[in-house]
């Protein structure tokens, strides 16, 4: 569906997907992980470091980590949505404790509403994301058309 004021971006069947959890997290996200091994297996996973290092041990999948979320990872993910590698986000945040990087955390999750990334922030969102019959099909994700906006005059 493009349209003047809406472009198409197209995900293939095989998804991009970001995994990131904040420590207090991590076992909630391993768990989740564990879980649904066989359906991860079959996308590209990316992930912050530490997240990365614990789920490529425990799920013996290949995943591709950037630094640790704290030392600019989540803004390495957040750059990755931008130039449209990623499609599903998939990061447990901790609501009860305040991050060193809350304006990395803010930043990636902003980015990922720019770019109408999937986005999944505990395990009910997860679960019910996963379980779709559009993870195993081809979709294109309607964004702005943000030309005009990189157009706009200024001054
Ligand atoms: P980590 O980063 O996976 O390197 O722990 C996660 C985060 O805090 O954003």
């Amino acid at each position: 569906m493009e349209s003047k004021t809406h472009k198409a971006l197209a995900m293939a069947k095989k998804k991009r997907i970001a995994l990131v959890a904040h420590d207090r997290m991590k076992h909630n996200l391993l768990e989740w992980a564990l879980f649904n091994r066989d359906l991860l297996a079959q996308h590209e996973l990316y992930a912050t470091g530490t997240t990365g290092k614990i789920l490529e041990r425990e799920l013996d999948i290949p995943i591709r980590k950037t630094e640790s979320g704290p030392l600019g990872g989540d803004l390495q993910i957040g750059a990755l949505i931008s130039e449209g590698l990623i499609d599903v986000l998939v990061f447990f945040w901790d609501p009860l404790e305040p991050q060193p990087h809350d304006p990395d955390v803010k930043a990636l999750l902003r980015i990922a509403v720019v770019w109408n990334v999937l986005i999944a922030n505990d395990r009910a969102s997860a679960d019910f994301i996963f379980s779709s019959p559009l993870m195993a099909e081809a979709y294109e994700r309607i964004i702005p058309d943000y030309e005009t906006y990189k157009q706009r005059a200024i001054g």
